[in-house]
């Protein structure tokens, strides 16, 4: 989609074009390559920045900033605020709903540079890094010294810490680790007004005023750009188990679900679930060409356990998996022998997001919902697009698969279609939105708002609640200039 598909959205005319005398004040100010500029006559190609992970969305920047310190990131928002020129922060680029991606012009402010471990305390296992730091290099990293990153996301390999600070993102670790909430200790944060705000704490304990670091945790770039964290990560587990179950029905996910949390309590580190579809677009095409170790059940449950003491471990998973066997809630299983199958095992979940995407336009929804109703969602919306008569073979919408981190109540809907439609959306939304707040759910668990879902928050969250975002946006950022049309309604 580009802007001019979202005819509601007009340029703000109060926002600079940037111009050939804005550039030259920028080289000035700049390392050597901070810069990035495409003036239609040399061979600078932004689409990488200008184009989402998904192809779903596409803005015209033509000048891309890439600092190399906290200094200068706060000399470009300096300006930027005194000029009014609009600005995207960017960080791996793999955010799904589009925030990271200019609408119009904003010049793009990526942290591909700003990628330093600054220090790692090996006794209280804080990290403090640069936001540009590659999650898996992170993951790396403290593997060395016996600790790994609290969260995990198919992404790992090119999302940044601090896109993951900026989105909030869950991942598959969440259930065990919780919320960047709770885990990210301090940040180092660049106001619009080229203030640098220094909350880059490594205390667990601090209760000395408003916690100013959460404004910032899942603001998506609206509010100033993250440039260092804090964050406190988890011991690495000395002994890991995954197993993948095949079940009959969605009552009994549930039931293995209670179950699991009763028998592995605190080894239990992840409980993710997909349906056969899920599968059979993964077989289609997904790059795990190893063959699936169960038969053909409508849903599967990957749970893992993470602790310190592998024959402990293994017995309590054992039973637990005997005993759901012999209660007929599930009806195949398979536990992993070795890291590698281990490994195997988790490619099945990791790649559905990947498979989708290969299947054409993929419509996303990241559902927050309470648990006994997370799968009628998918159920409906497959009727509600067979009554359609635009789903099936050969027809606008290929597949609907419902799958996600159901320990953490969260339904990942992926619709694929042939292209991305207007016809399309418009026969999903705002029906799944309406849906998720009949349930008092929410409409985005961890993706984010973007600029997908800036104008369905109201499902979410209500007028005061909406009110005082725009009060607390517009006291830190007056002229609106970072991420603008995105995240809060028109
Ligand atoms: P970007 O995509 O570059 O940016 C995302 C948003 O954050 C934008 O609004 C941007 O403006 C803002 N931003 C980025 N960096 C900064 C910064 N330094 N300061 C201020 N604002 C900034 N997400 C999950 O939560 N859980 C998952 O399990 C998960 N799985 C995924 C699997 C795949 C295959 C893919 C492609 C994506 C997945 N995602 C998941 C979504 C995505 O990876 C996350 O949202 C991730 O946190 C984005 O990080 P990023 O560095 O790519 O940020």
């Amino acid at each position: 989609f580009t802007a001019d598909k979202y005819p509601h959205i007009k340029r703000n005319p109060n926002f600079k074009e940037i111009t050939d005398k804005d550039i030259s004040y920028l080289t000035s100010i700049l390392s050597q390559n901070a810069l990035i500029v495409d003036n239609g006559t040399n061979s600078s190609d932004l689409t990488s920045f200008n184009v989402d992970w998904m192809g779903k969305y596409r803005g015209k920047s033509r000048v891309v900033v890439r600092p190399k310190s906290t200094e200068e990131v706060a000399k470009v928002l300096k300006y930027c605020g005194e000029k009014r020129i609009a600005v995207v922060p960017q960080g791996g680029n793999t955010g799904l709903v589009g925030g990271s991606i200019p609408v119009f012009d904003e010049m793009v402010i990526s942290t591909n540079h700003l990628n330093k471990i600054r220090s790692f305390d090996p006794v209280a296992g804080i990290l403090v890094c640069d936001a540009g730091c590659v999650l898996e290099v992170l993951d790396n990293h403290l593997a060395e010294n016996g600790y790994m990153m609290p969260l995990d996301l198919g992404a790992k390999g090119s999302c940044q810490v601090g896109g993951n600070v900026a989105t909030n993102a869950g991942g598959l670790r969440f259930l065990r680790y919780g919320s960047l909430h709770g885990s990210v200790l301090g940040l180092e944060v660049v106001l619009p007004d080229g203030t640098i705000l220094d909350n880059l704490l490594t205390l667990r304990k601090d209760n000395t005023g408003y916690d100013l670091k959460q404004l910032f945790i899942g603001s998506e770039g609206t509010l100033g750009i993250i440039t260092g964290i804090s964050i406190s990560t988890p011991k690495r587990p000395k002994a890991v188990n995954v197993a993948v179950l095949g079940l009959s029905s969605f009552e009994d996910v549930q039931k293995a679900f209670l179950k699991s949390k009763e028998d592995l309590a605190e080894i239990l580190s992840a409980f993710e679930f997909w349906d056969f579809a899920a599968l059979h677009l993964c077989q289609l095409y997904g790059t795990n060409r190893s063959e699936f170790p169960l038969g053909q059940y409508p849903f599967y449950v990957l749970i893992e356990t993470s602790g310190s003491n592998k024959e402990h471990d293994d017995e309590k998973l054992t039973a637990c998996l005997e005993s759901l066997l012999e209660a007929s809630t599930v009806q195949d299983g398979v536990i992993a022998q070795d890291v590698s199958q281990m490994n195997n095992l988790w490619s099945f979940r990791e790649g559905i997001p990947e498979a989708s995407h290969k299947a054409g336009a993929v419509y996303k929804y990241d559902i927050s919902l309470p648990v006994p109703v997370l799968y009628k969602m998918v159920e409906d919306m497959r009727k509600r697009l067979e009554d359609s008569g635009s789903f099936g073979k050969d027809k606008a919408i290929t597949h609907v698969i419902g799958f996600g981190h159901l320990g953490d109540g969260n339904l990942h809907l992926n619709i694929t279609a042939k292209e991305y439609d207007e016809d399309v959306t418009k026969l999903i939304e705002p029906y799944v939105y309406e849906w998720t707040g009949k349930y008092r759910g929410s409409i985005s668990a961890e993706h984010g708002l973007g600029l997908m879902k800036a104008n369905y928050l109201g499902y979410s969250k209500s007028k005061p609640m909406i009110e005082m975002m725009r009060m607390l946006k517009k006291s830190i950022d007056p002229n609106g200039i970072m991420n603008p049309y995105k995240f809060l309604p028109d």
